[in-house]
Order: structure tokens, then sequence, then C-alpha cells
């Protein structure tokens, strides 16, 4: 039984994807981390950088190659300035020489010395192997997983031992949505009381809040960021960027110069049934317009997926609470975090292995339940909303076009969203003990799923839209 953190569920980081980009990012340095423990580091003469199976097939599409020489440069994800991500590639492509962890500089063409391999690894869909020789001319490599949502492992799973540690310190284990319902029930509290309480295990009140206090800010800054950029993204799709001119029509002559009072700007405006669907999609559309530009997002429990929690975040505070403070955007974390875990202890959150439903699904799911409990839900009523959502999200596929996180990718988080909040107001309107189908059965039900799909619907490119519509249609 694992013990995840709801931190291990919302990470900031950089688009476009957190499997092909923000994994092999931190397998980068993880690689550097491994190198340094074994007195290796400073030894190294030349670096090759193999990508497998889904890393290599969409990894063009998903910046899976600039990500891997960001991460062998030592840079974080969470800090990284991104406006500096192009330039500083250019100028390792044009000099061909990599500031190894900036701290050594190495002789690296990424024309050459990354290569994309199309053969699978058993072990997971995502494979990326560092090889490099030695100065006295040995060689040396080690292969990592980019299992999803930015989690990395190496097959031998060197770090179970850590995390078998990490279990025990969860007051409240949790593998199952009976089991959070248990706790729920037999210590009358709510969802996010109980997550609560686990996290309480791993840190202190002051930096949970630090931390959730950061994740909102990310998640505010690209939805605001998506919302007043315009232009074409990039990768060659020429996909025009909609959140502005939908943004535009929405806010009309308000003004405001910050995200905060932009927050209150977008409260003063009149809402219908078409200008809340509008907003919510707005919402969406413009964090993945953010993420398919390499900007920051909140892995949320993907990139690819980053927009839907932030969304229907916003949604509450702008449209059902106006009074809406960082208590409830906590209280929604903790119980998004949560159910998110439960996809990825009992399924997969990682499209590589299940296709769309383990990202916008999941996303979907998390949002539906934590919206459930800010607008009053029992916390059986929370898992029967992720239940609702994720039923509806079952056996969605993955063929990103161009292998880019554009097309469906960004329009299927509008509509994870506007789920979420259909799911939520269904579980509302109903006895929870009426559910026919419960959450942990949806979820066993996914992970068939995943197993049943053809890999040319699991992030190759290789079947469904990517196929159909061709680069030179778009
Ligand atoms: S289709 Fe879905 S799973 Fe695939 S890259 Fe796009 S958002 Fe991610």
């Amino acid at each position: 039984m694992e013990c995840i953190s709801i931190f291990d569920m919302l990470k900031i980081g950089v688009g476009p994807s957190s499997s092909h980009t923000f994994g092999p990012w931190r397998a980068g340095r993880r690689w550097i981390a491994e190198l340094k423990r074994n007195n290796q580091f400073n030894e190294i003469s030349t670096i090759t950088v193999d990508l497998y199976g889904s890393l290599s097939l969409t990894g063009k599409g998903h910046a899976t190659d600039i990500a891997s020489i960001l991460g062998l440069c030592g840079y974080d994800p969470q800090t990284i300035d991104v406006s500096s991500i192009s330039s500083t590639i250019d100028t390792i492509k044009s000099e061909k020489v990599l500031p190894f962890n900036n701290e050594l500089k190495i002789h690296f063409d990424p024309k050459t010395q990354i290569i994309f391999n199309k053969e699978f690894k058993d072990f997971h869909p995502n494979a990326i192997t560092f090889s490099a020789v030695l100065k006295d001319n040995s060689n040396i490599s080690s292969t990592y997983y980019s299992i999803g949502g930015g989690f990395v492992v190496q097959e031998e799973r060197k770090r179970k031992e850590k995390k078998m540690e990490d279990f025990h310190k969860f007051p409240l284990p949790i593998q199952k949505a009976t089991d959070l319902i248990g706790y729920c029930t037999s210590k009358n509290k709510k969802v996010s009381e109980i997550v609560l309480e686990n996290e309480r295990s791993l840190r202190s009140d002051e930096e949970i809040d630090e931390r959730i206090g950061q994740i909102w800010n990310v998640m505010l800054e690209s939805m605001y960021t998506g919302c007043h950029t315009e232009g074409t993204l990039p990768g060659g799709l020429n996909v025009r960027r909609r959140a502005f001119d939908t943004h535009k029509k929405l806010i009309g002559p308000k003004t405001y110069t910050n995200p905060t009072e932009w927050i209150e700007a977008i409260r003063g405006t009149t809402v219908a049934f078409r200008q809340i669907l509008k907003w919510v999609s707005c919402f969406a559309l413009a964090v993945n317009e953010v993420n398919a530009s390499l900007g920051r997002v909140v892995t949320a429990p993907t990139n690819g997926s980053a927009g839907v929690i932030p969304a229907v975040m916003m949604y509450y505070m702008v449209i059902e609470n106006h009074d809406a403070n960082f208590d409830d955007i906590k209280q929604f974390m903790l119980v998004a975090g949560e159910i998110g875990s439960l996809f990825k202890k009992g399924a997969t959150i990682s499209a590589a292995m299940g296709g769309c439903q383990a990202e916008i699904g999941v996303s979907s799911a998390m949002a539906a339940g934590a919206l459930t409990e800010l607008m009053g839900g029992s916390p059986e009523q929370v898992v029967m909303a992720s239940e609702i959502a994720m039923e509806h999200h079952l056996g969605l596929t993955c063929d990103p076009i161009g292998g880019l996180v554009q097309i469906p990718c960004i329009e299927r988080n509008a509509m994870g969203a506007i789920k979420a909040i259909n799911a939520c107001e269904m579980a509302l309107d109903n006895d929870a003990a009426n559910a026919k189908v419960p959450l942990d059965k949806v979820i066993e039900t996914m992970w068939e799923t995943a197993q049943d799909m053809n890999t040319k619907y699991k992030e190759t490119s290789e079947g469904g839209l990517a196929i159909k519509v061709s680069m030179s249609d778009c």
C-alpha cells in the first residue's frame, strides 16, 4: 500500500506534459544525484539519452527532448524562469555544449545524442535511459520510467522502502474509497479533515498552508496569463489561443490590474447558464494554452489535464461563493488530492498506460469530489460525485494530433471541468445510499479498460484523431 501525499498529486511544474516533460526532466536531475552519490559525476566524458516507447513516439510534440536537456542542466522545473527556456535550448543546440548540472561543460549535440527509439521497454511505456562514457572509457547507464503525473521510478523500485516508511507515518492509511468513507463515518469528519490528519503526519500546518497557497497561486496565475495572452500556440499545428477572445467578451469593460482584482471583476459580471459554461471553459482553456506553450502550471494530476481543477475551483469562487477564501481552497485541494491518489493506487494516472480516462477522467473525478464537499455534500456524496465524473470518461482514448498536447487536449479540459460540476450537482441531489456504482468499482473498471485499450490509443499518436487529421491539415 502506497503513501501518497496530496503534494504528490498536485505539483508545480512546466508544460506541456507531466509524463513526457516533467517526468524526463526529473529523471535527468535524479540521474545527476545518482552520479554524485557514486562519485561518477566529475568522471563523465560523453552522454547519450535514449527515449523509448511513448516518450519516443510523442516525445517531440511533448518536448521530451527539451525537458531531458533542462534536467541534465540541473534546472528545477518548479523555479526555472520559463521565459529563458527557448534561449537556453537554442544556445545548447548551436554551441553543442551541455552545462551539465550547470557545473561541467560537456560536448553534447541534441540532434545525435538524444535518440528516439520506437521500441517499448517491458516495465512501462515511458522509458528514458541516460548513458555515459567515463574518462577511463568505461560505460554506465541508468533507466528511469515516467509513470504519469511527474512520478519517476526505476525498475528495481529503489524507493519502495522509503515509500513503505512514509506509509506507516500516515495515521489513517487509505487504499480504497471504502477506507476513506470508513474513517469519515467512524470519526464523524469530512473527507478534507481525514486527509489533513494524514498530511499533518508528514509536515507542519504552516508548511501545508504555504504549499497549498503556492499551488493555488500558480493555478490562478496560469488562468490569468492564459486569459490575457493572444496568438498562436507553438508546435506547428497553428492552434489559435482561444481563451483570450472568450475572456474579452465575457469580462467586457471591467478594469483590474492583478489576479486578485480580476476575481472581483469577474464576480461583478452578469452570469446566466451560457456565461457560466463559457467562464468555466475559458479558465480551463487558459491553463492548457499556457501548458501547451511550455508555461508554468500545476500538474493536477497531469499537465495535459492541468486545467480542470483550477477551472472548477475558480467556478466555485466567482459563481457559487463570492466569499470563498483560503480555507475553501485548502479544503478543495485536500479532497482533490486524495481522490487523485485513489486512482493512482487502484489504476493509473498515465495516459501511456490508460489513455485520456487516466488524465482528464481522473482530474474531473478529483474536481467533482472536491467541489461536492465545498457545496456541503456528505463524504458519501463526495465519492459519488467522483464516481459519476469518472464513469462518463471510461474508455476515453489519448490520440493527440502531431503528438502535441493541444488537440484534443485543450478543449478536453473544458469538457472535464463541466462534467465535474454536473457530477457534483447530480450527487448533491441524490441520496448516496442509492448509488449503484461504488467509486472503487469504477476505479477497477478504469484499470481493466486501460489494460484492454489498444496501444495506439495510449499516447502514441498512432490512432484516432492523430492519424485522421494530419499536421498539414492544420
Ligand atoms: S488526449 Fe488526453 S491524455 Fe492524451 S495528451 Fe491529450 S490530455 Fe493528455
